[in-house]
């Protein structure tokens, strides 16, 4: 299995090789160039497994200049139970009949980034033994909030590498700021900027592609790579539980061999729901991908128009994981989709670049349309999804859940498709304590402190409080910088001491 660049389709490099890199030189994203096909027994024989031998049948498929031992090693660790709070590690649980949510907030920092970045760190170091030998990577994560958590926990301590971490200063829950600026590790670093988190992914993508910068950190033996969902070895851990849950479902005896699935997914950066395209392409039963928006809506407006367009009004919600306005995997999807065709994405690229818009050719605006819905919902509805929710089934879901489950209800009003579904829930309700209270009260929260928000909420609701977040209390925080945006690269040399 080889992969290349959505930017130059020439390139041919290895998946140690686009893990340990994260981004291609002239800047595109690495892509498998073919796609491994899963057959209806194949799946069927996946129902008895573990989640872990789950992900090893699809990792095998895409990691082939893995060895079988270092597979082991990496997924056996990645997986391994005590770190995650359910035995199934990302189980589907039914809520009223027909509505069947993926918990993927069941590891350490809360967020299904976890699901990924629990394996990334392994995966890096690994492909670095192979390709970058004695170097240090250093990981350089632009974060809306739970990837800079769920990296700096993956990476914290581990040989070989350090971590940079980057958000913005007004752009994340005060439970995610706290677990963030708590982190312990020898190997890491956090700092908020004053922008938002498109300002922060702009600068670490600009950073990563200074050729300046590469040489003076090649001089001191390191190199950059990626831990956001520019990197193969985030998206690829993401296509395993789109297998599991279908695995799940059979189990369960909701569908049948061969039925098709639809699955809705709360989208920001567009990783998650692509991972489910992939997952499609592999031959998984699914009809369609659903992305969910919060009012910062250019994705529903690109699916549906064709056109995309960042030159708006940004919003900052109650699903700061979602605010985000250049959905860097969509790359991805349009070279895939217009048939690897390089020089379209290179344009449609720079085009996003120069003027902030872009339109694709009417073709391939039919064809994702017949993979893909969309919708959006905004902060009211939200807080009402949330509530409903709670008061019908007794089943309590975080703002960016909310988003999908109401975008989800939206659909089924208007195209009456009964194709069973899967709705992705992404965090634990208490990394968004204050909104989710909020929501389930109506609006008549006391004024409370983070922890104590947290208490209320499980009074309220009785919920588990995950134990890693109650731990958070009393942690010291260690990082306190601020820096603006045109400063990041000169932040990046401070921290690293070069
Ligand atoms: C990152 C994140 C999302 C968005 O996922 P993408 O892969 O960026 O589309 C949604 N919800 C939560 C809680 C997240 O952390």
């Amino acid at each position: 299995m080889l992969y290349t660049s959505t930017r130059n389709n020439k390139i041919r490099v290895s998946a140690a090789q686009a893990i340990a890199q994260g981004i291609s030189e002239e800047g595109g994203l690495f892509v498998p160039v073919e796609i491994p096909q899963f057959s209806l027994d194949k799946i069927n024989s996946m129902v008895s497994m573990s989640y872990i031998d789950r992900a090893k049948t699809v990792l095998r498929e895409f990691l082939t200049d893995f060895s079988e031992d270092e597979l082991d090693y990496c997924v056996n660790g990645a997986y391994a139970k005590e770190k995650f709070s359910s035995p199934k590690i990302a189980p589907t649980v039914n809520i009223d009949g027909s509505k069947n949510i993926l918990e993927l907030w069941h590891g350490p920092t809360c967020a299904f980034k976890d699901m990924a970045l629990q394996l990334l760190p392994y995966l890096m170091t690994v492909s670095a033994k192979k390709t970058a030998d004695g170097k240090t990577i250093v990981i350089l994560v632009a974060t809306s909030g739970d990837t800079g958590k769920a990296a700096l926990e993956g990476f914290k301590d581990v040989e070989h590498t350090k971590i940079l971490v980057f958000y913005p200063v007004d752009g994340v829950s005060p439970m995610q700021k706290l677990q963030m600026t708590t982190q312990e590790g020898g190997n890491v670093a956090v700092c908020a900027i004053n922008g938002n988190f498109d300002d922060a992914q702009s600068a670490v993508k600009s950073i990563f592609t200074n050729s300046d910068i590469k040489a003076q950190l090649a001089e001191k033996n390191m190199m950059f790579s990626s831990a956001n969902s520019i990197n193969w070895g985030r998206l690829v851990p993401q296509i395993v539980y789109y297998f599991s849950t279908y695995c799940d479902m059979l189990e369960a005896g909701r569908i049948s061999l061969g039925d098709k699935i639809n699955i809705v997914v709360p989208t920001g950066n567009f990783g998650n729901i692509l991972a489910g395209y992939y997952a499609k392409k592999m031959g998984l039963p699914i009809k369609t991908l659903v992305c969910a928006s919060n009012t910062n809506n250019v994705l529903t407006d690109f699916l549906e128009t064709g056109t995309y367009n960042k030159n708006r009004a940004f919003y900052a919600t109650t699903s700061p994981s979602m605010d985000i306005l250049i959905s860097s995997n969509l790359e991805r999807l349009l070279y895939h989709m217009s048939g690897d065709d390089d020089t379209l994405v290179s344009d449609l690229m720079a085009k996003l670049n120069s003027d902030g818009v872009y339109t694709v050719p009417e073709n391939l605006r039919e064809a994702i349309q017949a993979e893909f819905a969309a919708g959006y919902t905004d902060e009211a509805e939200v807080d009402k999804t949330i509530r409903e929710h709670f008061e019908k089934y007794h089943y309590l879901c975080d703002t960016h859940t909310a988003v999908a489950v109401k975008v989800y209800d939206d659909y089924l009003d208007k195209t009456g498709d009964s194709t069973p579904t899967v709705i992705d829930s992404t965090a634990s309700p208490y990394k968004f304590s204050k909104s989710v209270l909020n929501a389930i009260e109506s609006g008549n929260v006391p004024k409370l402190d983070e922890f104590e928000m947290v208490d209320e909420l499980h009074k309220v609701s009785g919920a588990d409080i995950p134990v890693s977040l109650a731990q958070l209390k009393n942690k010291n925080v260690r990082f306190t910088d601020v820096c603006n945006k045109e400063d990041m690269s000169e932040m990046v040399f401070k921290l690293l001491n070069l």
